[in-house]
Order: C-alpha cells, then structure tokens, then sequence
C-alpha cells in the first residue's frame, strides 16, 4: 500500500511544489506515495469564511480556530483511519531521522499546517495531534517545515531511492555525521585528495571514513555522540 499524505493547508496551490521534482516528484508519478491537498478554508466560518480570531487574553495576531481545524481534519481523515495525526509547529519535538524512517514505516500521515499565531490548543488535545519541529527557528507557516518533512520520508519509500543513491551511510543513520566526500578532478586548486581514497585499500579506506565521521561528529555535534553505540531505532 502507498504511503498516503493529506495536507490540510491555507495555501494549497504550494504543493506539490518542490516535492513535485526529482525523486519525490518521480515516486508519486509512480505511485508510491500520494499527496492530498484539503484547503483548511472550505470549514472557515461565515460569508468570508473566517479560519481566524483574535487570541483569548489579548496580544498580537491571530490563532486558527479549533472548531475550524477540528472540521478539517475530521474531513480529512475519517474517525478508523491508522495514519497519524501531526501538527508542524515550533514547539514540537524535533524531527529526527529516527521519527522520518518511523513515518516511512507506516501509512502515511495527516498534517496540520498552523499559519499566523498558531492554533488553538484544544484542538491539538481534542484530536490528539502530534506536534512536530523542523528547528529552533520561526517559519511563516507550517507547510515549507511539512515539505521538508514529506521530502525525508519519501526517500526511504521502497523503491524511491536507487542502489547508487542509497541512504545506508549517510549523516544519522548510525549516529554520526558524514565522513568527507570527494571526487574527480583528483587535484582542485592544489588540493589533493586525502591519499588513503585512491589506494584502492577498502578495509583502510573504511577506517578512515569512520574515523573523520567520529572526529567530525566530536567537533561539530557532540551532542550525538550521547546516543552513538546505542541501537538505533529503525
Ligand atoms: N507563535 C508561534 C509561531 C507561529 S509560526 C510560536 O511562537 O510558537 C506559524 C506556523 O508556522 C506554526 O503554527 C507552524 O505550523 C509553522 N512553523 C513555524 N516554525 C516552525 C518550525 N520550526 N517547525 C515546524 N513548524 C513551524
């Protein structure tokens, strides 16, 4: 069964967007996964279809209504459907590629794309939504943070990623950032490549790549290195 995503957005005209190019485009022309757009606006309130209000307290801005997005997503995704149920949103756990391969695993997935303030909580308590980051930073809107996370999980899909492009090695699948890659030309403005690459020696050439994963891991993040040796989740 493929992976099946539904967007609840205000902005549907930006999707598929970047996901419709290159691999993720190529896997839902093939149908390995589908991309559902819902315009959060067709449960607005009123003549003008009203999505918003002011914030409960007083303050800036605007909070989305939860009778409003509660309808959207109970359109969306009917009361038996397995896939969760997430909200892209700042105060989120952040996305990690442990929780990417976990989506990839299963169904698919139901996102809740906040704009302005954000939404109201008792919609994320009242329908169970699973709130999820994308980084300590403040985007517009829920859905460039929903890309990114629909572009990580497809490319764990069966069949998305060739045997050339596989993600076995790559930054976090085993707790470590990536070692250094290089390729042709074998000198660029005076700098060689590291020596031990072109010695056709595969057992030292493994060695070193862990290693400079080790070393660049350290240096840069070593707030992985807590969770490296442990099992990974898969
Ligand atoms: N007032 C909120 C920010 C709202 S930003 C706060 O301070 O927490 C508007 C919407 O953009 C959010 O509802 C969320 O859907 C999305 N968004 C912003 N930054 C994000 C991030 N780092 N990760 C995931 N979604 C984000």
């Amino acid at each position: 069964m493929a992976f099946r995503a539904t967007l609840l957005t205000l902005y549907p005209e930006m999707f598929p967007g970047p996901l419709g190019v290159s691999l993720a485009g190529r896997a839902l022309d093939a149908g390995i996964w589908s991309l559902e757009t819902r315009n959060i606006r067709d449960h607005g309130i009123g003549p003008h279809r009203a999505v918003d209000d002011t914030p409960a307290g007083g303050g800036a801005g605007m909070v989305m209504r939860a009778d409003v997005c509660a309808a959207a997503i109970d359109a969306a995704a009917a009361a038996g459907d397995p896939r969760p149920r997430l909200l892209m949103s700042p105060r989120g756990a952040p996305l990690t590629q442990a929780r990417v391969r976990a989506l990839a695993a299963g169904p698919g997935a139901v996102i809740l794309c906040g704009r302005f303030e954000g939404v109201d909580e008792r919609v994320i308590e009242a329908r169970g939504l699973e709130e999820v980051s994308v980084g300590d930073y403040i985007l517009s809107g829920g859905e460039i943070a929903a890309m990114a996370l629909l572009d990580a999980v497809v490319r764990l899909l069966p069949g998305v990623m060739g045997a050339a492009e596989s993600g076995a090695e790559e930054s976090f699948e085993d707790g470590l950032l990536e070692y250094p890659q290089y390729t042709r030309p074998p000198e660029f403005e005076g700098r060689a490549i590291p020596e031990i690459l072109v010695s056709g020696h595969h057992g030292r050439i493994a060695a070193w790549r862990r290693a400079e994963a080790e070393r660049l891991t350290r240096e840069r993040r070593p707030d992985l290195l807590a969770g490296y040796g442990q099992p990974t989740v898969k």
